[in-house]
This record gives C-alpha cells, sequence and structure tokens, in this order.
C-alpha cells in the first residue's frame, strides 16, 4: 500500500496546459506569449510587441512554476500517464480523488476532460474516457482474484451545477426553465438537494445528492455511453440558454464500491476460519469547471450578474480551499509519518461551506484524498490578462 502517496507527494497537484493557436486567432496574427522555462520550471508570459505591452499597461514579462507543464503538444493520453492514472489506483485502495479543469472559456476544459476534434482536426481522446478503460481493467484483475463473498462495484452519476442549483445530467432536459415552478430565482422544482450525512466521531461528513440518478455499470463500454450522454443533456441545454455550459460546473463521478473478505487465522465455533467482511465505498470526480473569466462589469445585470455572481463564488471558493490544502501539505512536510486512510492529518481552517461547488467535493479535496488541477490557459497573445488570471490563480496552490 501507499504507491499511490509515494509517487504523490502532495495531496495537490498543479498542472498547466497551454493549447496551440487556433486559425482564427492565426488569421488575426495573434502570436503566441507562452513559453516554457525548462530550468526555473516556469511558464512565462511575454507580451510580444510594444503596443501590446501599451495596452496592457505596461505588464512585463510573468513567470509562474508549476511542478507539471504540459506544452501544445503533450497529448491527453500522455497528461493522463502523467498524473491522473495514479489517481485511478489509489481509488481501488480507497482514497477519493478529483481531477478538475480550470481556465477560461476556449481554453481547452472540455478537450482535456472528455476529449474531441481539436484545433488540428486530430480526434483526441479526453482524461474520462482513459479513465473509464483504466477503472475496468482493474477491476476485472481484480475480480479474477476474488474470493466468494467479495464484490467490487461500479457506478457513476452526472451533475451540472448552474447559480448553485444541481440539475440531474443523465435526464435530458432534466431542468427546463420554461417548466412550470420555475421562477428564475432558484426556486427550481427539478433541482437537486445537497445533504451532509456526518459519518464517525470526528464532525466528518459524506455530501449526498438525493435523488441523483446513480447508474450501475459492467463494462466500460457502457460506463462511456453514460458519460456520453451526459455530456449530451449538457450541451443541449446550453444551446438553449446562451452559452450556459460555460457558466456551469459538470460534474462526473464515478464511484467504487468493494466488499473484501479477509481470513483471520483463529477457527470459529463452528471449527471454520472466521472471515471478517469490510466494505468502502470511494469516488472520483472529474469536473469540468465554468469559464473563470472575468465579467465585464458594465451592461451585465439581473440574471446575467447573478450568473457572474455565483460562478465567481464557486471558483472563489474553490480557489480557496486548494490554498488552505496546499498549506496543510506544506506544514506536513518534514514529518516522517506517512499518511494513512482514515488517518486525519494536522488540521487547518478549509473554507468548503462557502459554495455549493465545494460543499459537495469536500471529502475528496485535501485529507486523505489526491487532487489534481489542471489549469487550460490559451497561447494567444489577445487573452493575455486572463492567461495571467489562470496561473496566478493556479500558482498559489504550487508548491514551487
Ligand atoms: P473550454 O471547454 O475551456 O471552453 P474547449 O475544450 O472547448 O475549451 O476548447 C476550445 C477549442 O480548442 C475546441 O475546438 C478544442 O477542440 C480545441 N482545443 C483545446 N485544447 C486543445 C489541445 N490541447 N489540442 C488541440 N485542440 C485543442
Ligand atoms: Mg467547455
Amino acid at each position: 500500500e501507499g504507491g499511490a502517496q509515494s509517487e504523490f507527494s502532495s495531496s495537490i497537484q498543479v498542472a498547466v496546459r497551454v493549447r496551440p493557436l487556433n486559425p482564427r486567432e492565426r488569421d488575426e496574427g495573434l502570436r503566441a506569449c507562452v513559453n516554457f522555462d525548462e530550468e526555473t520550471r516556469q511558464v512565462v508570459l511575454s507580451a510580444v510587441d510594444k503596443n501590446t505591452l501599451l495596452q496592457l499597461r505596461g505588464a512585463t514579462a510573468k513567470g509562474y512554476a508549476f511542478d507539471r507543464r504540459y506544452g501544445q503538444d503533450v497529448t491527453s493520453d500522455a497528461i493522463y500517464d502523467d498524473c491522473v492514472a495514479q489517481l485511478v489506483e489509489a481509488v481501488f485502495k480507497g482514497y477519493n480523488a478529483t481531477v478538475l479543469a480550470y481556465g477560461q472559456t476556449g481554453s481547452g476544459k472540455t478537450h482535456t476532460m472528455a476529449g474531441g476534434a481539436g484545433i488540428h482536426g486530430v480526434v483526441e481522446q479526453g482524461i474520462t474516457p482513459r479513465v473509464i478503460q483504466h477503472i475496468f481493467a482493474l477491476a476485472e484483475a481484480i475480480r479474477k482474484k476474488e474470493k466468494p463473498g467479495e464484490k467490487t462495484q461500479i457506478a457513476a452519476y452526472g451533475l451540472e451545477l448552474y447559480n448553485e442549483d444541481l440539475r440531474d445530467l443523465a435526464l435530458a432536459g432534466g431542468r427546463d426553465e420554461s417548466a412550470k415552478g420555475w421562477d428564475g430565482k432558484g426556486g427550481n422544482p427539478s433541482a437537486l438537494k445537497l445533504q451532509e450525512r456526518p459519518v464517525g466521531k470526528e464532525g466528518r461528513v459524506v455530501p449526498e445528492v438525493v435523488g441523483v440518478t446513480e447508474r450501475v455499470v459492467s463494462s466500460a463500454e457502457e460506463l462511456t455511453n453514460f458519460f456520453n450522454q451526459c455530456v449530451d443533456n449538457r450541451s443541449t441545454s446550453s444551446t438553449k440558454l446562451n452559452d450556459r455550459s460555460s457558466r456551469s460546473h459538470a460534474i462526473f463521478t464515478i464511484t467504487i464500491q468493494r466488499t473484501i473478505v479477509e481470513v483471520l487465522n483463529e477457527l470459529g465455533s463452528d471449527l471454520k476460519a472466521k472471515v471478517r467482511t469490510s466494505e468502502f465505498t470511494s469516488k472520483l470526480h472529474l469536473v469540468d469547471l465554468a469559464g473563470s473569466e472575468r465579467v465585464k462589469r458594465s451592461g451585465v445585470t439581473g440574471k446575467e450578474l447573478k450568473e457572474a455572481t455565483h460562478i465567481n463564488s464557486g471558483l472563489l471558493a474553490l480557489g480557496n480551499v486548494i490554498v488552505a490544502l496546499a498549506g496543510e501539505d506544506r506544514g506536513a512536510e518534514g514529518s516522517a509519518k506517512k499518511e494513512t486512510p482514515g488517518v486525519e492529518k494536522k488540521k487547518a481552517h478549509v473554507p468548503y461551506r462557502d459554495s455549493k461547488l465545494t460543499r459537495l467535493l469536500q471529502d475528496s479535496l485535501g485529507g486523505n484524498s489526491l487532487t489534481v488541477l489542471i489549469s487550460c490557459i490559451s497561447p494567444s497573445e489577445a487573452d493575455f490578462e486572463e492567461t495571467n488570471n489562470t496561473l496566478k490563480y493556479a500558482n498559489r496552490a504550487c508548491k514551487i
């Protein structure tokens, strides 16, 4: 045991992925302003000419160090092997884990998490389909060795979090805003409720979404189809509603429930070997976050302002939680003790309660869970300021 933790020196890993320039940017003569400095491990932003510099109000080259940097030629497969595969292995050992894609709209979050045709027309599999294949490969290997009474069950659910409302992505139009009863103020009758179930004595809670469709699946193909169905349901609703998908968080959660039978050495009163049966459930959240772009305050009113406010509070809360957790990690450094599942490490105040997003993920961020934050950025000089914001956000959680 512990393999995942020893390869994973910290419970939070922060990566940066830059996409290639797209044809529109090329046609406009825009240039790349993102460079990697391998020596300092920095992602360096440099405005390329005087005019751009002036427009950016005197910004000079800015560098941020990250332990995982993925250039435009790095594939999602390579990213999977580098920082996601370990999480899947850990989930089978009982850890919870979360993979998050952060960044402005158009920076490559959905491409990274779900996959797609890509800028050069090369279809690339995203992280989630890779996760699904890996999970079933591991589950099949485990099942071959299972004793009588042992069981490994895989299930999944999909959620969209929009304006602090949770919608079931298994249901097409499950959250139809033209539906009767929808008052546009969060009073949507089909919104799901988030409940927190206390477990154990240490004030730990397990978040649960009441009534969400949890699909038990028996093959990689079945789970992939379910994931694709959730992706379709999210984009269908977004075309109706002014590209809502860029303003909502999509959360696909895979749960692994294992029943393990241990044969103890002693014999029972019936002269049969004693057995101890234990059960655990662990979760892997795959999150395609809302666009992180700053909403221009001017002209934004009513519903749109409400959306912007909610998104900002979710991403803000997530940033604060991650920073608090990264601080805990730093505090734990130098201690010779290795953590084990179920054993809490040094407590700091982690502001999970500040948003529904962080409440939903609270038992899968920090503590004994593993998190990878993939910050997606555009290379274009036109996006300099948003890219700088993304790097600043992600860098706060970095150790180096
Ligand atoms: P987001 O979800 O952050 O809004 P997308 O994932 O939709 O952004 O990416 C915007 C466009 O750029 C899409 O057409 C996508 O296929 C393409 N793209 C993003 N990242 C890459 C990449 N690393 N390689 C090739 N194409 C990419
Ligand atoms: Mg997207």
